[in-house]
């Protein structure tokens, strides 16, 4: 890194540079994951696409190896890497939705509170995640799947454009009609093809929705696994819910007698009206045992937040993942013995369904290749103290290895940890050749390969 080159760097960037020697280097080097300790030599904490087209320039110059950060939530820590550049879109906010299209336009650096702030007012939404904190970048670029899933599809089902700059330092747009091969690749091919700027997504009628959970004692989760695999696969596509097991944790929300007991449950979040929801889930929710049954009214954003002081930044975080095409009463029982050794307070285990809409767009349609699958299963070890990093670790793997064997053979890349490239291409299957051809295209020298890497065609 000349200094001459820092300097021109210096005279063009708006947003700030960031180097060991500053005292917000600390801070700003900092991802989600506690377990991610990475040291860049420089990150350039973008304000504007010229300052992007600026970094990723002196990125190549100096032949640094480049991370590019949006929200920084990345499980692997792919946001940011060692003793090279961080491009951070961290400060790239800005959002405008269009009511009358239906459509809102994000900035690289949003996450997607952000995003339901700016659509909520308008009585919209777009599928997103589980988590406001998420960014909207890393999640889109790989998929993106949330409580909307199951009736509007994933995120990317309903990108309708890109703005893109790419490895040579080149401005491009991708949609359907202009760049269409990097459009399709940018729809679950993660940040392997440039720094994507900004984004459009189509927008649904989405405000108030009905959420809550229903918890069951452990001794019941065999049954109720069961019934939500059957429940599941008939449901109306306005019924969201995933499986998991947890601890309640002890907060005011929840029944004393409740608080630090290891649980199985199901999250609601329905688009239905309270009559059409309860018609459709009462059956399942009244099964058994209930422990806590509470599904009510809530607004879209405040759904998405939920989970969010629960889930703070800093967290040890060990997590790993599988596609599922069906969930075998075998499978099941394994689930039930691990599930029932939540290593953690926050530890747990949740079974997303991706049936329904994502199913009306096909395999190859899209990079995003696992479109028959029924669940995205991810286990996920979390706590606050390093020292409890190994026993997270281990109980997530052992877990893993148990259900893997049942798996359809790959995962949803975002919940991926740097697992190597046969794991990358089996998640691909198919798409990762085309993928492979359109990165020799658009990247050839594999410039951005701080990302669950597709390398460039021989
Ligand atoms: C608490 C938590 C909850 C989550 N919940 C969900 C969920 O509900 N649904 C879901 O689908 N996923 C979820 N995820 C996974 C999430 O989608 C991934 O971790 C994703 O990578 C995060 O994106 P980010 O922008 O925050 O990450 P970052 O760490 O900033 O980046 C991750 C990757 O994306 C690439 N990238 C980031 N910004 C850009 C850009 N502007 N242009 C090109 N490439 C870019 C980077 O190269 C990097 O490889 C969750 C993660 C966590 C930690």
């Amino acid at each position: 890194m000349s200094t001459q080159s820092l300097d021109q760097l210096k005279s063009a960037f708006r947003g700030d540079l960031i180097q060991p020697t500053d005292a917000a280097y600390d801070s700003a080097r900092k991802v989600y994951n506690g377990m991610i300790d990475k040291r860049p030599r420089l990150i350039a904490r973008c304000v504007d696409v010229a300052d992007v087209i600026a970094a990723v320039k002196f990125g190549t110059d100096n032949n640094l190896l480049t991370a590019i950060r949006g929200g920084g939530h990345n499980g692997a820590g792919l946001g940011t890497c060692d003793d090279g550049l961080v491009i951070d879109l961290s400060r790239m906010k800005g959002i405008r939705v269009d009511p009358a299209a239906q459509t809102v336009r994000v900035e690289g650096g949003c996450v997607w509170g952000d995003v339901d702030h700016a659509t909520h007012a308008f009585g919209m939404a777009t599928p997103c995640g589980f988590i406001s904190t998420t960014g909207v970048a890393g999640l889109t670029l790989g998929g993106g799947i949330g409580y909307l899933t199951r009736r509007y599809g994933l995120t990317i089902d309903n990108l309708l454009s890109a703005d893109v700059v790419l490895a040579d330092g080149s401005f491009v747009t991708a949609s359907s009609s202009e760049n269409a091969d990097l459009f399709w690749a940018l729809r679950g091919g993660g940040g392997n093809f440039g720094v994507v700027t900004s984004f459009e997504f189509r927008l649904h009628p989405v405000d108030t929705v009905q959420f809550g959970p229903t918890f069951w004692p452990l001794e019941e989760a065999g049954m109720v696994l069961k019934a939500y695999r059957d429940f599941i696969q008939k449901a109306p596509e306005s019924v969201s819910c995933f499986f998991a097991f947890l601890v309640v944790p002890p907060a005011p929300m929840f029944p004393e007698n409740l608080h630090m007991k290891k649980v199985c449950g199901i999250v609601w979040c329905c688009t239905g009206t309270a009559e059409e929801t309860d018609a459709a889930t009462k059956p399942i929710r009244s099964l058994g045992n209930p422990l806590l049954d509470h599904v009510g009214p809530a607004p879209f954003p405040a759904v998405q937040s939920t989970f969010d002081p629960l889930f703070v930044p800093g967290l040890q975080w060990y997590w790993r993942a599988d596609n599922f095409t069906e969930l075998s009463d075998e499978a099941i029982a394994r689930h039930v013995e691990h599930g029932s050794k939540l290593p953690s307070m926050l530890s747990t285990m949740h079974l997303y369904p991706v049936n329904g809409a994502p199913q009306r767009v096909g395999k190859t349609d899209t990079a995003y290749s696992f479109r028959e699958a029924l669940f995205a299963e991810v286990i996920v070890g979390v706590d606050p103290d390093p020292a409890n990093a190994p026993a997270i670790t281990t109980w997530c793997k052992e877990y893993w290895d148990a259900l893997h064997p049942y798996s359809a053979g790959g995962a949803y890349v975002n919940f991926m940890m740097d697992e190597g490239q046969d794991r990358v291409q089996a998640t691909y299957r198919e798409n990762y050749q085309r993928l492979s051809e359109i990165k020799k295209k658009y990247d050839p020298k594999n410039f951005f390969r701080v990302n669950q890497n597709i390398r460039p065609a021989a």
